[in-house]
C-alpha cells in the first residue's frame, strides 16, 4: 500500500513539473505539433504546486496565510519562473502592503475577480493530500484558490483538477473507467458551463475527434474553463502517461499549464515507475520533487491518524 502510494503522489508532482517542462518546450508556438523532449526548466505552474506541497507539510493541511506566504517567498527566489500579470501584483500588495490573503485580492485587479487557471494549475498536492476527504478536499482548494482566485469559475476549475487528482490516486492502475471517471468528476461541479464541457468530452471521447475539433469543444486558453477539461480530456483520450501530456501539450494555447494537469493526473493515476526514464532523469529538481512528494503522502497519514483518534 505505502510503496503504491507513495508512488502515485510522486507521479503526480513529477508528472505535473514534466507536463510543464514540456509545454514550456513549445516557446509560445500556437500550432498543432507533437514533441517529445522537455525544455530545461519548468515554469510558475510547478513552482506555486512545489509551494502549495511546502504549506500542506508545514502546517499539516491547509493554512492559507501560510500558503501565502510561501508563495511570495518562492516568487521572490524564482521572479523568473514565468508568472502571469496577476500573481506578483498581489504577492506585492501582500507582503508591502500587509493586506490579508482571503481578501479577494484578484477584485482589485479584475472586476468580478480572475477566472484563469492560475489555482486549478497547482492544486494537484491538495488533492493528493485529501483524496479520501471530498469535504476537506473541497475547503482547502477553496481557501487556496481564493489567494490569488476569486471568481467562481476559477475555484470550480480548482475543485474540478483536484477532484480528478484525488480520483486518479485512488483509481487502481490499470482498472480506469473512463466514462466513470468523467461521471464522477462532473459530480463536483455546478457551473453549467463545465458540465457542457464535460459531456462534450464524453462525447469526443466516444467517437475519437481530432485536435482541432477538440480545441474547438474544449478550449486551450488561460481561462480555467478552456483549459481544466482540456486536460481531463487528454488524460481519458490516452493510454499511458507519455501519450497524455504529449496529447496535451500538442494542442497548443497554454500548453504549459493544460500539460501540467494533465501530468498531474496521469502521473496520480499510472505512478511514477510509468513516467519515461528519460524525462525523470532529465526533469528539473526531479530529487527534490520526489522527497516533497514522500513528506506529503507522510504528512497526510499523520493527519488522518489523528483525525481517527481526536
Ligand atoms: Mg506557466
Amino acid at each position: 500500500m505505502r510503496t503504491m502510494e507513495i508512488s502515485k503522489f510522486t507521479g503526480c508532482l513529477l508528472g505535473t513539473a514534466i507536463g510543464d517542462s514540456l509545454g514550456a518546450a513549445r516557446e509560445g508556438s500556437s500550432e498543432i505539433a507533437e514533441i517529445r523532449e522537455i525544455g530545461p526548466r519548468y515554469t510558475d505552474d510547478t513552482a506555486m504546486t512545489i509551494g502549495v506541497a511546502e504549506s500542506l507539510i508545514r502546517c499539516r493541511g491547509f493554512d492559507g496565510e501560510e500558503m501565502a506566504r510561501r508563495f511570495v517567498e518562492n516568487f521572490l527566489r524564482e521572479p523568473w519562473r514565468g508568472y502571469g500579470a496577476g500573481p506578483p501584483r498581489i504577492f506585492t500588495m501582500i507582503l508591502r502592503n500587509g493586506r490579508r490573503w482571503d481578501e479577494g485580492l484578484d477584485r482589485e485587479l479584475y472586476p468580478g475577480g480572475s477566472f484563469g487557471n492560475g489555482a486549478a494549475m497547482r492544486v494537484a498536492p491538495i488533492g493528493l493530500f485529501y483524496c479520501d476527504e471530498p469535504e476537506k478536499l473541497r475547503e482547502a482548494v477553496c481557501g487556496a484558490s481564493r489567494i490569488t482566485h476569486s471568481h467562481e469559475l476559477a475555484i470550480e476549475g480548482a475543485l474540478l483538477q483536484a477532484h480528478a487528482v484525488a480520483l486518479a490516486v485512488r483509481t487502481r492502475y490499470p482498472d480506469l473507467n473512463r466514462e466513470e471517471f468523467l461521471t464522477q468528476v462532473k459530480g463536483v461541479v455546478r457551473s453549467e458551463v463545465y458540465r457542457e464541457k464535460l459531456d462534450a468530452a464524453g462525447e469526443l471521447l466516444d467517437r475519437r475527434a481530432d485536435r482541432k475539433q477538440v480545441i474547438q469543444r474544449l478550449g486551450n486558453g488561460v481561462e480555467a474553463p478552456n483549459s481544466v477539461p482540456t486536460a481531463i480530456y487528454a488524460f481519458l483520450a490516452s493510454e499511458d502517461f507519455e501519450e497524455a501530456v504529449v496529447y496535451a501539450v500538442s494542442l497548443g494555447g497554454d500548453a504549459d499549464t493544460i500539460g501540467a494537469m494533465a501530468g498531474a493526473i496521469a502521473g496520480a493515476y499510472y505512478g511514477v515507475e510509468r513516467i519515461p526514464l528519460r524525462w525523470r532523469e532529465n526533469c528539473e529538481n526531479s530529487r527534490y520533487l520526489e522527497e516533497l512528494a514522500e513528506r506529503l503522502w507522510e504528512a497526510s497519514r499523520v493527519r488522518s491518524r489523528g483525525d481517527r483518534s481526536s
